[in-house]
């Protein structure tokens, strides 16, 4: 029996079902689950290891619902950098086809370093390309490994360009394969149990890339085992069009047609969505992921997430794979999700004004995207809150910061208006991840410099092919 007290936080944000936000209070932690939040009196005065976070603001860990991991090793990449997602994309997969089983191990482990120094506690990622023998179970080592738990998202693409999809057929697999593979990821390493560390998740890649009768499998096979469905979905208007083009359905009436709604579907996006498409998304019960840098970098467009949460549609944040992100910061992701928000606000109310302008996302309601949302959207009900029975996943922040300066009258909403800063912990299950700044499973700087071998290398074959 494990037990870890956390002390001394200027202040808790809970994220509870009453938002409690608790000053002079801290937790106590056994065995990786949290037994008590509350005021420091309350709490034992002993345990196995002390934490004392003076100074500090406490958080629930932040969930990132949706990335691709893989995508670090081609952030930046200069024919990709001013283009919209169709072109983006029939650049960047000639350079992905050369990705091994090293480079997914390696590209795992600097997204989820990255992630956990932004404060991620647990993270879903969709891995739909599998070249040169790359597995799922590269990444899921990777995550092990690093500490953070994964929400492991076997993408697939199966609809190559002789067949009248985007992605070039060197790069498909069979959908025979696909689906054995599939049940094998399950059985070998869904964990269905609260704390799990890693979950499986179905995720043939988008409408563009696999088939219907793909899609339509893959659904039964997950609703067999009980896991959930994820895919990209309304991201764009070129593929609202190759919607309406290939299968006479806008996408979420081509979901609706391959019984792919549901409380465990999420899909990517959802920004080209019309105001019906909303209320059928919180009628069925299908999260969304929502992603504000990749839409604004890819130029789609502006998700009405307000729209949704005023619906009752359940939503998350992702920050995205880094090839259209090209960062891992969760935290700054929140802050963009506020902001972005607010663009869309401003240009909705243009013409109004007074009590008929649009609500302005609030810092609070960012950050509740990020955990308790995101906890939903990925059907989790361990993770999101700092409550007891919940698993002890939390990020601290020495508020201590010249960057915070002046703020300290709200330490909650600072965290999120001013510029986005590193955990100075972040936690999963009880283990430190990041401890005083630094990173605690690797070496970053290893990491970094066998990053940058592996990128260099796909980029020099790429362009020799
Ligand atoms: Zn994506």
């Amino acid at each position: 029996m494990a037990t870890l007290l956390v002390r001394n936080p200027t202040l808790i944000v809970t994220m509870d079902d009453h938002r409690r936000e608790i000053a002079d209070g801290g937790l106590f932690i056994r065995d990786g689950f949290i037994e008590q939040v509350g005021q420091a009196a309350e709490l034992p005065d002993q345990a196995d290891e002390i934490l004392d976070l003076s100074g500090h603001l406490l958080l629930p860990g932040l969930i990132n619902t949706h990335h691709h991991f893989y995508q670090t090793l081609t952030r930046a990449v200069p024919a990709a950098q001013d283009v919209n997602l169709f072109n983006w994309l029939k650049t960047l997969y000639p350079i992905w086809a050369g990705l091994t089983p090293d480079d997914i191990y390696t590209s795992t482990q600097t997204a989820l370093a990255e992630l956990a120094l932004s404060g991620c506690t647990a993270a879903s990622d969709h891995l739909y390309i599998f070249p040169n023998g790359s597995r799922l179970d590269d990444e899921i080592q990777a995550g092990l490994d690093i500490g953070v738990r994964l929400q492991a998202a076997r993408g697939s693409m199966s609809l190559g360009e002789s067949q009248g999809g985007l992605p070039p057929d060197r790069v498909v697999e069979s959908e025979d394969f696909i689906l054995a593979d599939s049940q094998r990821l399950i059985e070998t390493y869904h964990d269905p149990h609260p704390g799990a560390m890693t979950q499986v998740v179905l995720a043939p890649c988008s409408p563009f890339s696999v088939t219907a009768d793909l899609m339509r499998q893959s659904a039964i096979m997950a609703r067999r085992y009980g896991v959930h469905l994820h895919t990209h979905l309304a991201e764009t208007a070129d593929e609202e069009q190759f919607c309406l083009d290939m299968f006479g359905h806008r996408p979420v009436a081509y979901m609706d047609s391959l019984d792919w709604v549901g409380d465990d579907v999420w899909f990517a996006h959802s920004v080209h969505v019309k105001q019906g498409e909303i209320q059928f998304y919180a009628q069925t019960g299908c999260g969304v992921a929502h992603c504000p840098t990749s839409n604004m970098r890819l130029a789609s467009g502006i998700a009405p997430v307000l729209d949704m949460l005023q619906a009752g549609v359940k939503v998350g944040l992702g920050v995205d794979g880094s090839a259209s992100n090209d960062g891992s910061h969760l935290l700054e992701e929140v802050r963009q999700a506020m902001l972005v928000a607010r663009v869309r606000a401003g240009l909705l109310g243009a013409s109004r004004s007074g009590d008929q302008a649009p609500p302005l996302m609030t810092a609070r309601q960012a950050l509740e995207i990020a955990t308790r949302g995101s906890a939903a959207v990925l059907g989790r009900s361990d993770i999101g809150s700092l409550e007891s029975g919940k698993c002890a996943d939390f990020f601290a922040v020495n508020l201590n910061k010249l960057g915070f300066a002046g703020g300290l009258h709200d330490p909650v909403a600072t965290l999120v208006f001013c510029a986005p800063v590193q955990a100075d912990y972040t936690v999963v299950g009880g283990k430190f991840i990041v401890k005083e700044g630094q990173m605690v499973t690797v070496d970053a700087p290893l990491l970094v410099e066998k990053h940058n071998r592996a990128a260099r290398r796909l980029l020099a074959n790429a362009s020799t092919h």
